[in-house]
């Protein structure tokens, strides 16, 4: 089942890699299709990845359909499915600079037009919290907002997304407003951008910004 969907999935996973933004076998994927999560397997490298590899399971976190464990990180994707109504994705990183912002607990402050645009806000830290469980997922929820993007304190990263494309974009940008203000943070203290101006970003970027 969800043949088509897996191959989605094994691309975008694929992407992640061509990004830098995973290595071996950190980070997942995980798409929402009404009552089932296709998500990726765990511990099972890049290279040896395949898209019939990819677990089908409920909501719940019962095994559908799939010859292997699905990821160690499976219960805080159903978390936030059940109860983020319009997570329609969820991506897991390491990438390098956002969890730089994370290890040192500061949130990711506002200092570019691009970071206005795709998040519209500072991207907030959560509180620690062990993997394996629900507890990360509870720790996310505490503290998203619009932009669906997260630091996990001394972690990662968790990205959530209404479609497939929309978290591969914030899981993307995310690692690009992350490197922007490590950079600026080496040369001084950056002001941010003011909160009408990420506003007035925001909104145009998410009503009349590109092809749609
Ligand atoms: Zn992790």
């Amino acid at each position: 089942m969800y043949e088509e969907i897996k191959k989605e999935l094994h691309e975008a996973h694929m992407t992640l890699e061509k990004y830098g933004l995973v290595a071996y076998t950190s980070g997942n994927v995980s798409v929402r299709v009404n009552e089932h999560v296709i998500i990726k397997p765990s511990g099972v490298p890049y290279s040896s990845l395949k898209p019939e590899d990819y677990v089908v399971v409920n909501l719940e976190g019962e095994v559908v359909e799939g010859n292997k464990k699905p990821s160690i990180d499976t219960a805080t994707h159903l978390y936030l499915y059940r109860n983020i109504d319009w997570a329609r994705s969820i991506i897991h990183t390491h990438s390098t600079f956002s969890t730089v912002w994370a290890v040192v607990e500061k949130p990711i402050p506002v200092l570019c037009t691009a970071h206005a645009d795709v998040f519209g806000e500072e991207i907030p830290l959560t509180e620690y919290a062990p993997v394996g469980s629900e507890a990360i997922g509870k720790a996310v929820l505490k503290v998203i907002g619009r932009s669906g993007a997260v630091l996990l304190r001394k972690h990662g990263v968790m990205v959530v997304g209404n479609s497939l494309d929309d978290a591969i974009k914030k899981a993307i940008f995310l690692e690009e407003v992350a490197r922007i203000a490590y950079f600026a943070h080496l040369m001084t203290t950056p002001t941010p951008l003011a909160r009408d101006e990420v506003e007035k970003l925001y909104l145009q970027y998410h009503t009349k910004y590109g092809q749609r």
